[in-house]
This record gives C-alpha cells, structure tokens and sequence, in this order.
C-alpha cells in the first residue's frame, strides 16, 4: 500500500471504528510491525466488528492484506483473523467484544492470547459462561482445549510484549458510572520494539472526560505518560469522540463529545509544554513531585505545542436522523477541527474510516 514515510513503524487496517448502533462498523483494529507480512502474526486492537466487516471490505479491495513477496498472495477474511495471535481489548462492552465471541469458536491458527484488565477479563467470563456463550476461553497457559487465553494486563507502568516485535502499556480510564459503580476501560501505549526510535501510538477505549469524573480523573495519567515522548516517540493517537457538539454531560454516558475532547488534549498540551520547560527536562524517567505548584500555561504558551501530532477521531455514533445529509462522523470531525484551529493547538485531526489501511 502507499507508504510515504520509511520511518513507519506499524501498519493498520480499519475493520471497523463506529461507536454503534449499526453492527456492521463496530470498534475493529488489525496491526503488525511495518517491516513484518500479516502472515507472520497479527494483533487484533478491539474486536467489535471483525470477519463479517473485513469480508465486506475484501470484497471492495482484495488486495488489503496482500502479502509483499514475489507470490503476492491473498487472504481471504478468516485466513486474516487466523493470523491473529493477540486481541488486546479496552473494555468488555459488546460494541468492542462481540466478534471475538461469534468467532470464538471457529478461530483458526494458534491459540489467541485476550490482553485486558483483570476487571475486563472477568466480564468476558461472564459471556464465556456455557449460557451466552460456549466457554472458550482459559487462564491455563497450556489448555490447547481453549481457543482463547485470558491473559490479565497489569497498569504497572511497563511495556509488555505482545507480539514479537510489538509491547503495550496498559492505563485504566473511566468510561462512566453506572448502578455498580465506575465503568473501568482502558488506554494502550502501544509500542514498536524494533524501530530506530521505539515508536509508538496511543489508543484509547470509550473514555468519559475528566472534569466529569473530577473525583478520580484518569485520563491526566494518560497524558503525563505521553507527554515527554511527544513528538519524537510518539505522535499519533486514536481517541474517540462520540457526540457531536453541545451534548448535555449528564447525557454523555461515558463518552467524549467535541468540547470535552478538546479540553483533554489542552490537558494534554498543558503536560507537554510542563515536560518541556520543567526541571526534568532531558530526564524523562524521572517522575514529576511538585506538579500542583506548576502555574498551567496561558494559551499563547501552547500555541502550536501539538504541531506533527496526529489525532485519530474514533467511536462516532451512529444518529438516526443525521443532519442535512452528512454523515455524523464528518459533522464530529469538523467541530472537532475547528475548536483545534481556534485553541491554536496545531495538532492534525484526522479521521479512522473502516477499510483505511494506516502507517504509523
Ligand atoms: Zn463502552
Ligand atoms: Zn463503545
């Protein structure tokens, strides 16, 4: 496929990146290191929509996951997910879950490893339970019988290899507050281990915005642990934003609209310019004490601070009644678009469309 940068670090397919309600174009992701073929294994980055998407998607562009030597060879939709050796999941919401579990049990290739939160992990064994669901998925690393191995990521600040060549940080978000409680997601720093400069990209699960849940905000962790790696390491994120402009907060259920997500990001601005003109700078390992004594930056500090940053919008929901035609998904990334320009952040704001094939 095109690939202008020979720095790329990763390469993508998106099966899927709608927010709901139609099932057709759900959260999906395909991964691989740049320099390695889809047939030498895959990590599945949410699995919402999955082989009923890609066949639709194949049948547009067969060559999607063609391999690059000389035999130039195909896949169809279920050799593709047979290559898949990892699914890292966010949260365990159907919208994120529900083709890994119709497909469960008729995954080809080796035995899956499933990467979440422990919380995350147990909500999946209350799908795999013999009633929704055939349980096939275990915690035993040798249970062949199993299609599925549950293998809980701890939020301990480490990178953990997921792929030979690929390791992942996982940071718990909040995804909104229900009868049980806080909703737990997830974010992962995604990581290429082989790349000159260890690239990576960050990608977030459903996300409420912090100055809804001002008791315990999370997603400033988020961004502290981004911050120092902005732009060289990292300078791409996938991060959704489900609502267009003006929804009410005690209507988001969980979710970002446009405001919120430009909020987080001069959240996330305000950590940069911090990591850039504090007393740690050159020295990004070690961890920031005084941070409540720091006066946040006046909107001229952070003009431009995001330049080269690339900013994925994903999870859009789908409305019922979209507006004079256009497609929510475009009314979303325009508003977005605009309260950037106008905070003067200069960050790209792009959007993840199902079939893009994306190098990192
Ligand atoms: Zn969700
Ligand atoms: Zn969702």
């Amino acid at each position: 496929m095109a690939d202008s940068d020979p720095e790329s670090a990763f390469d993508m397919v998106v099966i899927g990146s709608g927010g709901g309600p139609h099932e057709t174009n759900l959260s999906g992701y395909l991964l691989k290191p740049h320099d390695a073929e889809w047939d030498a294994g895959i990590i599945a980055l949410e699995a919402g929509s999955g082989q009923g998407a890609l066949n639709k998607l194949l049948q547009l562009n067969l060559n999607l996951f063609e391999s690059k030597d000389e035999a130039a060879r195909t896949y169809s939709a279920s050799e593709v997910y047979s290559f898949v050796r990892a699914f890292l999941i966010t949260h365990a919401h159907l919208d994120h879950i529900s083709s890994l579990v119709l497909s469960a049990g008729s995954l080809g290739g080796e035995r899956k490893r499933v990467y979440a939160l422990k919380e995350t992990l147990k909500d999946l064994e209350g799908v795999f339970n013999w009633r929704t669901w055939p349980n096939l998925a275990s915690y035993a690393e040798d249970d062949e019988n199993f299609k599925l191995l549950y293998s809980p990521l701890v939020p301990n600040g480490k990178y953990h290899p997921v792929l030979p060549g690929i390791s992942v940080q996982i940071v718990p978000i909040n995804h909104g507050t229900n009868e049980l409680g806080h909703h737990i997601s997830a974010a992962f720093f995604l990581r290429c281990d082989s790349h000159p400069s260890k690239r990576e990209f960050l990608f977030f699960g459903d996300v409420e915005p912090d100055s809804v849940t001002a008791a315990s905000p999370k997603t400033i962790n988020v961004w502290r642990k981004a911050a120092p790696m902005i732009p060289h390491a990292l300078s791409t994120i996938f991060i959704e934003c489900s609502w267009p402009s003006d929804r009410r907060d005690d209507m988001l259920h969980g979710h970002l609209s446009p405001e919120h997500l430009r909020d987080e990001l001069v959240a996330l601005a305000n950590e940069v310019y911090f990591s850039r003109s504090g007393s740690n700078a050159g020295s990004s390992q070690r961890p920031q004490r005084k941070r409540q004594k720091r006066n946040p930056p006046s909107i001229d500090q952070l003009q431009g601070i995001l330049t080269g940053f690339r900013v994925y919008i994903i999870h859009c929901k789908d409305q019922s009644t979209p507006q004079n035609d256009v497609p929510i998904k475009e009314v979303i990334l325009g508003q977005v678009r605009s309260l950037i320009e106008e905070a003067g952040l200069g960050a790209e704001i792009l959007s993840a469309d199902q079939g893009m094939y994306i190098t990192i």
